[in-house]
């Protein structure tokens, strides 16, 4: 494989990796929407890319030169998709730590060990946060129904989440008042939760870094986002974010991925909250308040990402127009097939549909991004285009 650098002998630089150029194979773990965009965009740049996840008929396999489907806890099937790729990333991070283990006997796997085990699990991401004196909510980590009434002492109203599984507000219990404890605590059927402090938060954020396997560091400026149920709903960017916050975001994102040696992107999500930043989670891989960057900026994090884990240097992250992405989720189809003649005579909007078979009420089915000249047009037309559906 070639190697550039301007060292004799196609040396590299102490500690560097020779980069995964075109024309090699990428795999990917999990197989959904984020996988689709970026094997997507892996196929742009003239890879080939290898899926494997346990389902049948996924987004990503669509578009993937090929598709392993078996269980994750089947080591052969694992290590025979390892054996077939010149590297490994994965579009969702809880991938059973074997399969890992398994696939990295043979292949580099990214985001990294460190980088994963962290931030599936609101624990030990809470801790790691803590411990790198990086700025978020009051926290107790509770197992019994006692200890969480002892955290309810210090800290209410709080959310109550489950330190691993959860995701898009499932695994999560507000509790206002006292009187709420043993229902959350019941509900939540688990023996590891968190208890966190209600973040009045004015708006949400996001950052999204990306680190390359050789150190390498970039970032966007920021997305705004809204919540719906607890699920994306809007991003925009410009987020209307003071540069200086926007600064300091940044800076925490890089601390992060370094803290975790990170490979890949990674996105932070913050509260804002009277001038101040919080983080709220973490994700080391493509986001959903990233899809924006397709349209929107010079490189799309799925190209950025990619990059990183190959090794290549990472792309401009300059934004080429103000954009807005909206979520289409399965209720979309409530009333028989959505109207697609009329969000696309829009101006600017751009139609994302995954390619998945079922739409049920909550499931995330596509997206429809607008750009225009200014952030709040962009803003209108993408909601203007779901309306029209
Ligand atoms: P999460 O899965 O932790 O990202 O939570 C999903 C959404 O729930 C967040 O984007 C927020 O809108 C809301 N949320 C989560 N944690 C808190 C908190 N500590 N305070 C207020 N709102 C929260």
């Amino acid at each position: 494989m070639n190697v550039q650098n301007d060292l004799p002998n196609g040396q590299l630089p102490a500690g560097q990796l020779p980069p995964v150029l075109p024309g090699s194979t990428i795999g990917i773990f999990g197989s959904g929407q984020l996988g689709k965009m970026m094997t997507t965009a892996a196929k742009l740049m003239g890879y080939r890319v290898h899926v494997f996840s346990p389902d049948a008929s996924t987004p990503a396999g669509q578009v993937a030169d090929r598709e392993f489907q078996a269980a994750y806890e089947d080591v052969e099937a694992v290590e025979e998709f390892a054996k077939s790729v010149d590297v490994i990333t994965l579009e969702f991070e809880n991938i059973p730590v074997a399969a890992l283990a398994a696939a990295g006997k043979h292949v580099k796997v990214y985001p990294g060990d460190q980088a994963l085990a962290i931030p599936q699990n609101r624990s030990l991401e809470k801790n790691f946060l803590r411990d790198h004196d990086i700025p978020t909510c009051e926290f107790r980590i509770v197992r019994t129904l006692d200890e969480l009434k002892a955290a309810g002492q210090q800290i209410m109203p709080g959310v109550l989440k489950t330190t691993s599984g959860g995701y898009d507000g499932k695994g999560q219990y507000v509790i206002r008042s006292a009187d709420d404890i043993e229902t959350a605590w019941a509900e939540l059927k688990t023996d590891e939760a968190i208890l966190e402090e209600f973040i009045e938060f004015q708006y949400e954020f996001s950052v999204i870094g990306a680190r390359s396997a050789n150190g390498q560091f970039a970032a966007y400026r920021s997305f705004r986002n809204d919540h719906r149920n607890q699920i994306l709903d809007v991003s925009i960017s410009p987020s209307g974010l003071e540069a200086s916050l926007d600064a300091q975001a940044t800076e925490v994102v890089q601390g992060i991925m370094e803290g975790l040696n990170a490979v890949g992107v990674l996105c932070v999500e913050f509260f804002y909250r009277d001038g101040q930043i919080l983080v709220n989670e973490m994700a080391p891989r493509p986001h959903n308040s990233g899809h924006l960057t397709i349209e929107g900026h010079a490189t799309s994090q799925f190209e950025q990402h990619l990059r990183a884990v190959c090794g290549l240097p990472l792309g401009a992250t300059a934004q080429v127009a103000p954009a807005a992405m909206v979520n289409l989720l399965g209720d979309c189809w409530s009333g028989g097939e959505p109207n697609w003649q009329a969000c696309l005579e829009l101006p600017g909007v751009s139609l994302h549909l995954y390619g998945k078979e079922k739409p049920a009420a909550a499931r995330k089915m596509g997206h429809i991004t607008a750009v225009a000249d200014t952030v709040e047009e962009a803003r209108r037309l993408a909601v203007a285009a779901r309306d029209s559906l």
